[in-house]
């Protein structure tokens, strides 16, 4: 039962986070706007990460720099106890691209959600609100070494918002939000140089290795599930046509909709690599990386609430609907530990090509820009619904634990 007190004070709350949000708009803005004008790829996100935490630091919040041993991380918190509601906030650009994801707007999105949900603490029975700075989106995945290190423990709900075009959405249907489980597979093979017509007998061709390690994917590909994908590239494969690689190598990715069926995959993949070793007698070296980007576990309860907000507040958008992932992203190992929410939002009024020139300028546009500080206005008041509905609370734990053993069974 919400007594009228309550609810009085919950309203309060909920305008005191868009008054704050409001009165932050210009400055969010501005911080998105120097992102996106000094764009940094992962990892080397140094200016970015240091204007969001100063940012943070200078309206109230206890920052903490460089946390999980990663320099361009932080963590910004405001308030004790639980609930403890966490913002996701990335700033990575792309290689010789720029901000072509709008990982500036997604930035402020959880920025200015922070600060909208700080705002609102005062009128409420305690909680917590905290922004992690989660570098290198696009590259090693920032929130899988965040994750692991523990900086997530005890949080009760995370979410975030990533732009889109016209047809993105908020993930509140069961089937939607996935995501593919994925990991880099790195091949090089070590042969022997020869001259390749003088005296080819001699050497041992470890471009044939690479070659052939495709041709076997390739093989595979056919006998795969109809989720996976298998991709890759040749970084090395020979000097000049007339010596006998030595050494080549090859990079894949590796995914599948979970991480099981994933490293089954990779198994494959290694007795494929192994194949190619033994037909050319080259050697070979596999290496992976100690972890792979999850699968997403989608809280179905928390999106369906920030989607009543999103409407409310005019952004509508498309209905969401079952549908197959198609990519993958650091959040999934988030989403194994903390109920989360990565929702979609729309800063085109079409359809584009992701990760191009025409994402980078959209990423500095007035829709975009307004649209951010929607979702970041709904992603508040939807830590405020967390904060004060004990029942919604459940229902996103129930959610989460459920979803989490059916795909760890
Ligand atoms: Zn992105």
């Amino acid at each position: 039962m919400v007594d009228a007190a309550t609810e009085t004070a919950t309203e309060t709350a909920r305008q005191a986070a868009i008054a704050a949000i409001d009165a932050g708009a210009e400055g969010l803005v501005r911080l998105s706007k120097f992102i996106h004008a000094n764009p940094e790829v992962a990892l080397e996100e140094v200016k970015a990460s240091a204007a969001c935490a100063d940012f943070l630091d200078e309206r109230g919040f206890a920052v903490e720099k460089a946390v999980a041993g990663l320099p361009t991380a932080f963590s910004a918190s405001v308030g004790q106890g639980s609930p403890h509601v966490a913002f996701l906030a990335e700033y990575d650009a792309l290689p010789n691209l720029g901000h072509g994801c709008g990982h500036n707007l997604i930035a402020i999105a959880g920025i200015g959600a922070g600060l909208g949900l700080a705002a609102a603490l005062p009128h409420l029975n305690g909680g917590r609100v905290t922004v992690f700075g989660t570098p290198a989106e696009e590259a090693v995945g920032g929130k899988i070494v965040m994750a692991e290190a523990g900086l997530l423990d005890g949080v009760d709900a995370a979410m975030g918002a990533h732009p889109g075009t016209i047809e993105a959405v908020c993930p509140t249907v069961e089937g939607s939000g996935e995501a593919l489980a994925c990991i880099s597979v790195e091949i090089a093979f070590r042969g022997k140089s020869a001259h390749a017509a003088a005296d080819p007998h001699n050497g041992v061709n470890a471009l044939n290795a690479v070659i052939t390690t495709f041709n076997g994917i390739d093989a595979l590909r056919q006998h795969v599930k109809s989720d996976a994908r298998l991709h890759g590239i040749i970084t090395d494969g020979g000097d000049a046509p007339n010596v006998v690689p030595d050494y080549a190598r090859a990079v894949f990715f590796v995914r599948a909709a979970n991480l099981g069926y994933m490293h089954e995959l990779v198994d494959k993949v290694r007795r494929i690599a192994e194949g190619a070793a033994s037909i050319t007698g080259a050697t070979l070296e596999l290496a992976l990386p100690e972890s792979a980007n999850s699968d997403m576990i989608t809280n179905y309860p928390i999106a369906r609430g920030l989607k009543r907000h999103l409407d409310a507040l005019g952004l509508e958008m498309p209905e969401a609907k079952p549908e197959p992932a198609s990519g993958s992203t650091d959040w999934g190992n988030v989403s194994y530990v903390v109920p989360s929410v990565e929702t979609a939002y729309p800063i085109l009024d079409r359809v584009c090509t992701w990760h191009s020139p025409e994402v980078v300028a959209a990423s500095d546009s007035e829709l975009g820009y307004a649209n951010t500080l929607l979702v970041a206005k709904a992603m508040a008041l939807t830590g405020i619904d967390l904060l004060t509905d004990p029942a919604l609370l459940a229902e996103a734990k129930d959610a989460f634990e459920r979803e989490r053993a059916a795909r760890t069974a």
